[in-house]
């Protein structure tokens, strides 16, 4: 059940923070996803290619609709008209599809890099030294449809607050790294996507400008 009440808590404290909720629906009736709207959220996110893009066509135009799973090359095609962010980019390869379905609508689509930091080996996520040497290839420049405004990470699934410190400090030291260097030139690169229900607070205070959460403002999923 939707909570407005944790919602409105933790809008605030991103605010205090500079960073902003993507509210994570994935699972979650339009009903739900309504009624938050007209709390004022404008961001949602969704892990599925097909639920983002039903959801999408059934809501208003006006909210930001952001992919944040797992997204397969053939699947770009089917958001790409109207996705605002793909936090999920973990490959080149994924990168090309996005810029040439991006290209057909005439669209540059933002775009954010994931980074794996987590030591489970079913997270997903470039590694950053494999990021590095593709970067100093010029590869960025290949794709002039694609935007990239900065780093998404998942922690590792633990209880072990500082294991997940350490990830999300690492996510940023990388971040940081990355803005002073090969994303100079580049002003919008300036979003780093961490923190979920569980772990945004942590997140918050290493720097995270966006943090996805779903249960705490939607309840448990089934
Ligand atoms: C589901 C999901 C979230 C939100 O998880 P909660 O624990 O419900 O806040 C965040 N990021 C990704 C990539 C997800 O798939």
């Amino acid at each position: 059940m939707l909570n407005l009440s944790a919602y409105e808590q933790l809008n605030q404290r991103c605010q205090q923070a500079g960073a902003r909720v993507v509210a994570v629906s994935k699972t979650k009736p339009i009903k739900e996803i309504q009624a938050l709207y007209d709390a004022g959220q404008r961001i949602f996110g969704e892990n599925r290619v097909q639920e983002l893009a039903e959801k999408a066509a059934l809501m208003t135009k006006d909210i930001e609709w952001h992919m944040i799973g797992n997204l397969q090359s053939n699947k770009v095609k089917y958001i790409a008209e109207f996705v605002s962010l793909i936090h999920s980019v973990d490959s080149f390869k994924l990168l090309a599809e996005i810029d040439k379905q991006a290209s057909k609508y005439g669209r540059i689509i933002d775009c954010l890099l994931q980074l794996r930091i987590a030591t489970e080996e079913s997270k997903h996520g470039m590694d950053f030294d494999a990021l590095i040497s593709l970067l100093k290839q010029n590869e960025m420049d290949k794709y002039p449809n694609v935007r990239i405004l900065g780093l998404m990470g998942m922690a590792t699934y633990t209880q072990d607050k500082s294991q997940i410190e350490s990830e999300f400090k690492r996510l940023k030291a990388s971040f940081d790294q990355l803005r002073s260097s090969y994303f100079k030139a580049n002003e919008a690169f300036r979003e780093l996507s961490m923190g979920m229900s569980a772990d945004y607070e942590l997140a918050l205070v290493q720097g995270s400008t966006l943090v996805r959460v779903g249960s705490l403002i939607f309840g448990s999923r089934n």
